[in-house]
């Protein structure tokens, strides 16, 4: 078994990860993360932008998440919910006047 030091690309935070369901669920996502989030209260992340064709994944372990590319079929629903939103933010400023 090997062990995984993972640190917070916001606040510098690290843990030692050791379990084998990590290396079978998360490591090819870990390695391609843009960003490693640590996500304890005190590490502000609200600066913090995703970037366009990112998303943003929890990890299983407490409220450790990952910002990472999107793969191909996620990127085109992302586009999708944001055009919708996009529509929905015209209509209701439309609906307003
Ligand atoms: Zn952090």
């Amino acid at each position: 078994m090997t062990t995984l030091q993972i640190k917070c690309s916001n606040c510098g935070f690290e843990q030692f990860v050791k379990d084998h369901k990590f290396n079978k669920e998360y490591r090819k996502d870990y390695e391609k993360a843009r960003l490693i989030l640590c996500g304890r209260n005190v590490c502000d992340t609200t600066h913090i932008k995703i970037p366009n064709g990112y998303v943003r994944e929890m990890l299983w372990l407490g409220s450790w998440s990952i910002v990472r590319e999107a793969s191909l079929d996620e990127y085109r629903s992302l586009k999708k919910a944001r055009l919708l939103r996009d529509w929905v933010d015209n209509n209701d400023t439309n609906n307003n006047r």
